[in-house]
């Protein structure tokens, strides 16, 4: 009687899980209210240079990823009904690392580390505020120490995006070029560049695939990342001002119907 009681429980509160996970992501996907998305900074090593640019991580830092959904929304013609469709918020820092991605790609595997990750951005959050949409944990280098950086990540399911980003002024722009890639992944956006070379992948990877001459392209498309400037050839944009959401994107995240 008791086992069956713990049993019924136990499935009572996975359904209202469920249900509130359905709920939430319709809601998201009505773009009716803006979206919530609360930024934690981390420092990734002990260099004092990471110290003091975690150390001033504001919103002004993050401010541009607002805009870029603004303007990109605004092309789109999607309207909340109180102003821009993303509101940053930035947390106090987190003092701890995310559990990394597993290196080895068997799904039991990742599906074990996205519970992990799951668990640890629930259990170390430090926002006071209002439950987030989205959690996105950066995590900063010193370029010096760390010149190439880990992958980034963004996750539809619990929406979390861990982004891995340089402890420099000079960066601030590319950091966000990742921060909004990863953002849009936690609310179904898909990659659109080829996994094997990186290079955006035609036409959906490219912001305005009709050009005449289609290269040089003059933005990135965000969920390809770099702007193809021939067949072969891509470079990073320097911020999002270089960076447009294409078609495809727009689809996924219900912002075209
Ligand atoms: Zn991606």
């Amino acid at each position: 009687m008791f086992r069956t009681l713990r049993i019924a429980a136990a499935l009572v509160v996975l359904l209202v899980v469920a249900v509130g996970a359905w709920q939430a992501k319709r809601r998201i996907a009505s773009w009716e209210i803006p979206l919530r998305a609360v930024v934690y900074p981390i420092a990734g090593d002990d260099s004092p240079v990471t110290r003091a640019y975690v150390d001033q991580a504001s919103l002004k830092t993050y401010y541009p990823v607002e805009r870029f959904l603004a303007e990109e929304a605004g092309r789109y013609e999607v309207k909340t009904k109180f102003g821009d469709p993303l509101r940053i918020r930035v947390a106090p820092e987190v003092k701890a690392l995310p559990p990394p991605p597993p290196k080895g790609a068997g799904v039991l595997d990742v599906v074990w580390w996205s519970l992990r990750l799951r668990w640890w951005a629930w259990q170390a959050d430090t926002y006071g505020g209002p439950p987030a949409d989205v959690q996105l944990f950066v995590v900063y280098h010193d370029p010096a120490l760390t010149p190439e950086l880990e992958h980034s990540l963004g996750l539809e399911k619990g929406r979390i995006g861990v982004v891995n980003a340089f402890a420099s002024d000079a960066h601030a722009g590319a950091n966000n070029v990742v921060i909004a890639h990863e953002l849009l992944h936690t609310l179904g956006a898909s990659d659109k560049y080829d996994l094997r070379t990186a290079q955006p992948r035609f036409p959906d990877g490219y912001a305005n695939p009709g050009a005449d001459p289609v290269h040089p392209q003059r933005f990135a498309e965000i969920m390809a990342g770099r702007i193809p400037v021939s067949k072969t050839e891509a470079t990073m944009p320097p911020s999002l001002n270089a960076t447009l959401v294409g078609e495809v994107t727009a689809r996924e995240i219900a912002w075209l119907r």
